[in-house]
């Protein structure tokens, strides 16, 4: 068999194909040059696996996509402390070039517009760091989420560095608040080498999916940001990553997002996958206009909208059986909290005497910090009452399982009863 997959996303890119509303950008003159016609699709999911379709071996520069990830390293390199006291994370709901920034503190008021992006692109590595340094470390970063190696497209580069005068306004605004401790000179040089990063969508989806995977490469199994770093870069892509168009895109798509003057856009959902978009006529907020209708299908069909999850909760509690005097109640999957939750709202309806209750935990995937926490306080509880608690945990999904009072159910390896 082969996986259907890929032939959907085809028909996806077929269903927009004839849409050439929208114009390429044209202030950074070579992105003027830009085939328009260019048309990609990639989704990387969290298990590492690419799909592609259309224009997914195309390069074009990253722009302002390169905002969330610098933000996270960023993150990673200075501490939320020193980021947080130099950009905000409130939407503007201004366009991604606007002279603005928060009354009182003068920081910028997010890292997704320029004036916040060229603010945090000045703190990586750390605060004596050369221009140089700065550059290699986004292009090392980016290529280690990438999984290749990525350069800085030289044309683009200096293309946009002759016409930089709104961003080095933006950051001489930025240094006259003393937001940039160097010259904005130097600053807006950085800034537009790490915009001007060529990337493609497959790229630009395992990007994503590493952030929508907590932080770990879902290709090399690495770690690559701290789970709270990606939770960040993710929750402020859902704010502010889609210009002023960004509350819109909430509404009608539902995933954190991030696009780019060159045409692309990226999109993260947690725990599934990240996917990218190619194409460079842009709507009115300066968003790829067939990249977003794409966007919407994938969410329509797919189901991938934030707000619309399932009820995981209800599928942890696989059943209740007697087997003699015991109940066994047996669990299944990840226990996160609805999932224990469901699992005590039963266990407290059984009555208090001193028969044995065995937890079987052998279809238990694993339990979140708070799934153990509160299944072990539910365990603790039921023995307080009188009853002799067990488990099966063949796979040991529920290690050194102590109950907070040094008592301990008994472990078992094998599910009672031959069930
Ligand atoms: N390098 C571009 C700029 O600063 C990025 C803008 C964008 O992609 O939105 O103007």
């Amino acid at each position: 068999m082969r996986t259907p997959v890929p032939d959907y996303l085809a028909e996806v890119l077929d269903g927009v194909a004839g849409d050439r509303s929208g114009a390429v950008a044209d202030y950074i003159p070579d992105l003027a040059q830009a085939d328009p016609e260019v048309l990609g699709v990639a989704v990387t999911t969290v298990a590492g696996r690419t799909y592609a379709a259309g224009d997914a071996d195309v390069e074009f520069s990253i722009q302002s996509i390169s905002k969330p990830f610098a933000y996270a390293a960023a993150l990673a390199d200075r501490g939320t402390e020193v980021v947080d006291a130099t950009v905000g994370v409130e939407p503007s709901g201004e366009a991604f070039d606007e002279l603005s920034l928060e009354g009182g503190t003068h920081r910028p008021k997010n890292p997704m517009i320029n004036a916040g992006a060229i603010a945090v692109h000045h703190l990586l590595v750390g605060p004596d760091a050369t221009g140089a340094a700065r550059v290699e470390r986004i292009l090392d970063f980016f290529s280690e989420l990438a999984g290749r190696r990525l350069s800085v497209d030289e044309s683009v580069y200096r293309s946009e560095m002759d016409t930089a005068d709104r961003n080095l306004a933006i950051a001489h605004m930025l240094r006259n608040y003393r937001v940039l401790g160097e010259p904005a000179a130097e600053v807006v040089d950085g800034y537009t080498r790490q915009c001007a990063v060529n990337v493609t969508v497959r790229d630009l989806a395992v990007m994503g999916a590493t952030l929508a995977n907590a932080g770990v490469h879902p290709v090399t199994g690495r770690r690559v940001v701290p789970a709270d770093v990606a939770r960040r870069t993710l929750s402020v892509m859902a704010g502010s990553g889609m210009y002023d168009g960004a509350g819109d895109w909430l509404v009608r798509v539902g995933i954190p997002a991030k696009s780019g003057v060159a045409g692309g856009l990226i999109g993260a959902l947690p725990g599934q996958l990240g996917l990218a978009t190619v194409s460079p006529r842009l709507d009115g907020h300066g968003n790829s206009v067939r990249g977003v209708a794409i966007c919407e299908r994938l969410s329509r069909d797919m189901g991938m909208h934030l707000m619309q999850a399932e009820p995981y909760g209800s599928t942890v509690l696989r059943g209740i059986r007697p087997d003699g005097d015991t109940t066994v109640v047996a669990l299944q999957g990840v226990v996160q909290f609805s999932g224990a939750e469901a699992v005590l709202h039963r266990l407290a309806e059984m009555p208090v005497d001193d028969s044995e209750i065995v937890l079987d935990l052998s279809r238990v995937d694993r339990f979140s910090d708070v799934g153990r926490r509160m299944t072990l306080e539910g365990l603790r509880r039921l023995a307080l009452d009188g009853h002799t608690v067990a488990v099966v945990d063949p796979d040991g999904v529920l290690p050194d399982p102590d109950l907070g009072d040094g008592t301990r159910p008994q472990v078992r390896s094998r599910p009672a009863g031959g069930g």
